[in-house]
């Protein structure tokens, strides 16, 4: 709020004062939560609709605030990009997430089991990134085929040089590219054309409508078939009910993601998950 004749002075209001006070904390903390072990990883499996069949999981960042408690990533991914730490964080999680797929692929003997990584614009074209994930998969004797590295068009906002390469060198490596939150951008199909891309996920926006919209429905059909055809693999995101799956599965959809199959689970709970599965 402004107050007029005294110049151009704003005067904060007590929630505007709180919330300027609330971010300032949250980025002093934000600095320190890693070196207090404050982070961990929750994890979305991946399956296949039709047989429920687990191809991996997505590592989800947690931040347990030791006041505030658990914060979403949603909260505090930004305010990380902003300030800076989001390369620490990630490479943590990237760590983290990796240790426990090797883990699980012993413990299972699957050595095929997935892990999904989200990466943020800032940190990808960081030449540090691909240094961390080859050290990173030498030192759990990971198969690269198994890491999937998710990207938004987020990236493609401010186009580089650096982009593309970074891209052709995960691609090099063996590591999976997965074009995330697939149809909210500007021009999608455009970066599959030119981008090489392993994995197209497709935005909750559009799972939401797949049983009312046959506008929605028609889109989601044609993606799975452009996939299908230019042999990039799709996953459905944000599946909450029945109906949505088995539209999906209809449709020929072979990998979803969703509250519907697992929402983000302990270590415990996808360990779990993963015991009954291989009965
Ligand atoms: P995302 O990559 O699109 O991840 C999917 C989000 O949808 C997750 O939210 C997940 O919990 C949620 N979700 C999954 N299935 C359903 C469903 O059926 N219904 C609903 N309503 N939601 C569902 P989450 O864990 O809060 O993460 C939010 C975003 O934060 C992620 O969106 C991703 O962009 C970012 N993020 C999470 N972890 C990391 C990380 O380690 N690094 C970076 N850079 N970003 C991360
Ligand atoms: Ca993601
Ligand atoms: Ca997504
Ligand atoms: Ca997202």
């Amino acid at each position: 709020a402004k107050r007029a004749g005294y110049g151009d002075y704003a005067i904060f209001d007590a929630s505007m004062h709180d919330s300027a006070v609330a971010r300032l904390s949250l980025q002093t903390d934000l600095r320190q939560a890693i070196e207090r072990g404050e982070f961990n990883l929750a994890y979305q499996p991946i399956v296949d609709p039709a047989t429920g069949a687990l191809f991996g999981f997505e590592a989800l960042v947690r931040w347990d605030h030791p006041e505030r408690g658990l914060i979403s990533p949603v909260d505090f991914i930004s305010v990380a990009e902003e300030i800076g730490v989001i390369r620490q964080i990630d490479h943590w999680v990237m760590r983290e997430a990796c240790l426990q797929l090797s883990k699980w692929q012993r413990q299972f003997s699957n050595p095929s089991l997935r892990m999904n990584l989200n990466t943020s614009a800032a940190e990808f074209v960081d030449p540090e990134f691909l240094k961390d994930l080859t050290k990173t998969m030498a030192e759990f004797s990971l198969l690269p085929q198994c890491i999937e590295i998710e990207i938004t068009e987020g990236i493609f906002l401010h186009p580089s040089p650096e982009i593309a390469s970074t891209i052709a060198a995960i691609r090099q490596l063996g590591v999976r590219i997965a074009l995330d939150d697939f149809g909210t951008g500007y021009s999608s199909l455009s970066y599959i054309n030119r981008f090489s891309i392993d994995t197209i996920k497709i935005d909750k926006s559009f799972i939401d409508d797949v049983c009312g919209d046959d506008r929605t429905r028609a889109i989601i059909d044609l993606i799975i078939k452009l996939g299908r055809t230019l042999d990039v693999a799709v996953v459905a995101e944000g599946v909450e009910t029945k109906d949505q799956a088995d539209a999906l599965t209809a449709i020929g959809c072979r990998a979803v993601q969703g509250f519907y199959f697992a929402r983000p689970l302990s270590i415990n709970d996808a360990t779990e998950l993963l015991r009954r599965s291989m009965e």
